[in-house]
């Protein structure tokens, strides 16, 4: 490209998560890295249940983006718009790219500042503190890691778990649901399938809520862990419109360029790959991504780039701080293997150290 010639080539990250941090650290030794990101830390997900029952965890799994962005530049803003060669941000700046990633995973509902971040989850431990009972709403990951890490931590408070669909867990094997079930129920933990609660008339003060199966659940506090939308609303006015698919996914060739473009990569949960979306694999589009852009920079045609293939659906579900579900290749386990894997560190000091950080 020809600002690649004239200089060091132009990369603007959107999305500082899982992958969009990974793909920033990875390549900003090679070109001029910009990352857009409305919070001015990278929180790894899985370790907000853990810093529900236990606020200092955060301490670590809130990574402030300037320390792995050492020779990049971070702009603490929303992307809302996109032309053939610059990204708009809500703040009013216009970045030009060589090279544009999109990584925007999932819409963004916690604060920009990291401080404000600690504070809630020390609200929300107050919350679980000052309850004898506690009702969640949802039983994906979040609200099945959350019950889990509630049963261990505070075994004496009634929990419990309402779920809309037929198992917990849909998003991996019935196996894996039904292990999870066996295990919370084992805790004590009131799992109510196939009902919902109304979530406007959700108040901490009434204390009693109404289920749509005619049950009615008495909880001090409640909690509402359904899953966040995928963050692709604002690619609707920009010229990527044409890339998404009818779930809001951006669509990819095998090498995660964006269809139709030779300069735009996507990576991460917000792509239109068949597979479990997962944080380890948005990592590897994240790799991928980062020496296909290298090969570009150096001058290497788009045939010459890497390419993806998708993998067996590996995943990892904590129950509380030593146990866990591993839906692997061939088995599914739960107890204290797969919490050994996942359930102590969840996996923080992992991914600061791929992140260049102390564990
Ligand atoms: C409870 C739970 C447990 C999980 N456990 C595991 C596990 O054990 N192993 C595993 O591999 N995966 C796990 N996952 C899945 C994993 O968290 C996701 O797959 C991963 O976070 C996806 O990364 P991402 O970078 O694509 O998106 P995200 O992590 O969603 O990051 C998106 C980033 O984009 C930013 N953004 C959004 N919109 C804009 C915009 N318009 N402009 C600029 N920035 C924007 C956001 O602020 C955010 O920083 C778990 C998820 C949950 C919820």
């Amino acid at each position: 490209m020809e600002a690649a010639a004239a200089g060091k080539a132009k990369v603007v990250v959107v999305g500082g998560g899982l992958a969009g941090s990974l793909l920033a650290k990875t390549i900003q030794g090679d070109a001029d890295v910009f990352v857009v990101d409305p919070k001015e830390y990278l929180e790894i997900p899985w370790a907000e249940l853990r810093s529900t029952v236990e606020p200092s965890f955060a301490e670590r799994s809130l990574i402030y983006h300037r320390d792995y962005l050492t020779q990049g530049t971070l702009v603490t803003s929303s992307a809302i718009n996109i032309t053939e060669n610059a990204v708009l941000t809500a703040d009013g700046q216009s970045l030009g790219y060589d090279y544009l990633v999109i990584a925007t995973g999932h819409a963004v509902t916690s604060p920009g500042s990291r401080a404000e971040r600690l504070k809630e989850f020390q609200r929300d431990n107050g919350k679980i503190e000052s309850s004898e009972s506690v009702l969640i709403v949802g039983g994906g990951p979040t609200g099945v890691e959350l019950a889990g890490e509630i049963a261990v931590d505070y075994p004496e408070k009634k929990v419990t778990l309402i779920h809309r669909g037929p198992r917990l867990l849909e998003f991996i094997g019935e196996k894996a649901s039904k292990k999870c079930l066996d295990w919370l129920t084992s805790k004590k933990v009131d799992v109510l399938l196939q009902n919902s609660v109304d979530l406007g008339s959700l108040s901490d003060a009434e204390k009693s809520y109404k289920t749509s199966g005619g049950e009615t659940v008495m909880a001090d506090s409640h909690f509402v862990c359904i899953g966040k939308p995928l963050s692709s609303s604002w690619l609707h006015g920009t010229i990527l419109k044409e890339s998404l698919d009818n779930k809001g996914r951006v669509m990819v060739e095998k090498d995660l360029r964006v269809k139709g473009y030779n300069n735009i990569f996507a990576i991460g949960d917000i792509t239109d790959i068949p597979e479990i979306k997962q944080g380890y694999l948005a990592q590897k589009h994240a790799l991928l991504v980062a020496k296909n852009l290298k090969l570009l920079i150096k001058g290497s045609p788009v045939s010459k780039l890497a390419t993806y293939s998708t993998g067996y659906p590996i995943a990892m579900v904590s129950l509380g701080r030593n146990e866990g579900i591993a839906q692997l290749p061939y088995v599914t386990l739960s107890g204290c293997l797969p919490g050994r894997i996942k359930s102590r560190d969840l996996y923080v000091g992992k991914a600061r150290k791929q992140l260049g950080l102390n564990a």
